[in-house]
Order: C-alpha cells, then structure tokens, then sequence
C-alpha cells in the first residue's frame, strides 16, 4: 500500500451499523441476532464490522468460506461462534479441523468427512430454497450420535415478498428440525426477522439490514444508512447545447452547461446500471450524472453547482433503496461490488 490519497472513499458509519444490529436484534424477539460478515461484510470489511459488532453483543458470525472464517478467528471472543456456510470439502479438513470456526455442513458426504473429529459443527436443512442443505428426508439416514451439532438451521428464498413459499419453508424446518439433536435453530436472514417471531427461533442471521439494505418495507423506519461513497472531482468543463458526453454519446446537452468529472466508475462497483440515471450531491443541490459509466471514470452535472473545482468532493447517492432503483441492481450487488479501490474510513 502506498501513501497517495484515494481518489475514492467509502465512508462507513459505525453507530449506525450498531444500531441496525441492534435494531435487527430486539426485532427478534426471544431469539440473538448473529451477523452475516460473508464476502468481507458485504464490502464493507469483514474485521471491522466483526470488532463493532461482537462489542454491542453478537456472538454469532456467518461467513462463506474458510479464508474469511481465518481471517476474523483472531478477533473473536472465545464464547463468539463462527459458522462456515459453504460447508468444508476435503481440501479444507486441515485448515477447518485446527480452526475454532464450524462448519454448516450441507450433504450426506461432508457429514461422513466430518463426523470423525469430534468437533461442534452446524447442520444446513433444504427446506425448500433447493441451494445448499440435507433434504429433510435424508435426516433419518444420519447417525446423529456421530455429530456434536450446535445450530441446525434452514435459509428463506423469498422472504422479500409476501408469498406462500416463506410459510411452506417454515413448515417444512418446523417438521424436519424435531428429530435433530442441535443447542440452537435458525431460520431467518434480515428479511425472514420481519416475517414475524414464528419465523426467529433460537438465533437469526442478518446480513444485508446490518449494511443499510431494505429488504421489506417494513423495516424502513428501523435501517440506517451505513456506507456513504464520496468521489473527487478530477477536472471540470464547459459544454455547449449539442455537446455529447462519454462512450457512445449516450448523453447530448440541451442547452450550455457545466459538468464535472469523477474519479469513479464500473471498476469501483458504480456500474454501468448507472448510466444516465445515478446522482451525486453537494451541500443539498443534485447532480446527476451524464452518459455512460466508464471504467474508472463518470460525468455529473454541475451546472447548479458551479463552485465546484478539480479536487473537490461530492457525495454519492447511496440511499440503497434508490441506489437500485436507479441502476436496476440488487443492494447485495450495490454493496458487495463497492470498495476495490476506496479508501475505507469508520466515523
Ligand atoms: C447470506 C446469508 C444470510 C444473510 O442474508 P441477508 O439477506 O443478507 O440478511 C443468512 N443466512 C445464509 C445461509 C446466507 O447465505
């Protein structure tokens, strides 16, 4: 790492990530609230958010693979669990069997792989989502004395929406889970909490709620936002009525105006949904942007803005809700894609 300033920051507010977590926990009633940190926290950096969270009180963390479980092992507390949710394969065993983290297992051959340790693991059951897990008919084959399991646990496919398939997959969890011997259930990912406390169990799985995302509707009122990209201005000019702006002119002025250039583009997670549609702000006044997202670059409108100059700064807008509605993305992918080269900095 060098010295030289990022031409990009994500700004990453602290007391709201809390205060989500904290949120998302009483909304589960009975049951803790865990925190999904896959995929570095969703961009956001894994050992930050597992340091503010495992201080306000989670202690359970979920990540994908074993690299990410290696990569938070040495900030938890001894008492903190974390949970591999890809499972572990054989070229893991090693690595998995030394480590304090668990491993979700999710088929018939991880269990075999698994159940010679001795070691506390998890149990993902399919109920319904047809990704990872055990098909409830397959339980009855596990010799459960051979396994320590400490949460059993099941993942919502639509828990976005009102729909018969949440209350179907609850039903078949509620059924599968009473002949498994586990400490601890789990069924609801940030989603799945505001389905109601049927839907909690023992412990609950938060993830994108945690980093500002709105799933339902609902939980507006309950979500802060948490990252705040801000980008540089690299150079500023002037354009005619007529002028067209970036690849493939897909942006002509209607009349003179000024447009500033950002140091930000597809390459940094703003991608190219944005064209044409994305906005930035300074002190209030909406700049939007101007023609296509380039790779490392974008165009913003100034014109009512016209103080501003190379090296100044603006903030994006990165309201998650808005932020895919404009650019036709998922908030998961709005977040996950942010942050390659910004500057990451916690207030
Ligand atoms: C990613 C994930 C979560 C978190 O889901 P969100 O929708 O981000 O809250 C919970 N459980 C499992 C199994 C996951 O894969």
């Amino acid at each position: 790492m060098s010295d030289i300033p990022a031409t990009l920051k994500l700004i990453l507010d602290g007391n709201n990530l809390v205060s989500n977590w904290t949120a998302l926990h009483k909304m589960s009633g009975g049951a803790q609230a865990g925190a999904a940190v896959k995929a570095n926290a969703y961009g956001l950096g894994a050992p930050d958010v597992v340091r503010q969270l495992q201080d306000a009180g989670c202690r359970d963390f979920y990540v994908a693979n074993w690299q990410e479980a290696l990569e938070i092992e040495p900030l938890v507390e001894p008492e903190t669990s974390v949970s591999v949710l890809n499972g572990v394969r054989d070229e893991d065993m090693e690595a998995a069997t030394l480590s304090r983290a668990k491993p979700v297992l999710n088929s018939l051959q991880q269990i075999k792989r698994w159940s010679g340790t001795g070691q506390p693991c998890d149990l993902m059951i399919n109920s319904g989502m047809h990704r990872l897990g055990i098909d409830p008919e397959d339980l009855s084959a596990i010799d459960m004395n051979s396994l320590s399991i400490d949460m059993a646990m099941s993942h919502l496919a639509s828990a976005d929406e009102d729909c018969a398939q949440n209350l179907k997959q609850l039903d078949v969890f509620s059924n599968a889970i009473s002949n498994v011997p586990a400490k601890r259930f789990s069924l609801a990912n940030s989603a799945g909490i505001a389905l109601g406390q049927d839907y909690c169990f023992d412990c609950t799985r938060p993830g994108l709620s945690l980093y500002g995302g709105v799933p339902r509707q609902e939980m507006t009122s309950l979500i802060q936002q948490v990252v705040f990209p801000q980008a540089q201005i690299l150079q500023t000019r002037k354009l005619k009525a007529g002028d067209k702006v970036g690849y493939n002119a897909q942006y002509a002025a209607q009349r003179d105006m000024s447009i500033a250039i950002l140091g930000i583009g597809y390459a940094d997670g703003y991608l190219r949904g944005f064209s044409n549609t994305g906005m930035f702000r300074s002190e209030g006044i909406n700049l939007r942007v101007l023609g296509r997202v380039s790779m490392d670059l974008i165009a913003i409108d100034i014109s009512d803005a016209s103080q501003l100059g190379e090296g100044d700064w603006v903030d994006c807008d990165f309201d998650l809700v808005r932020a895919s509605n404009q650019s036709g993305l998922s908030q998961y992918e709005l977040l996950t894609g942010l942050g390659r080269r910004s500057a990451r900095i916690w207030h």
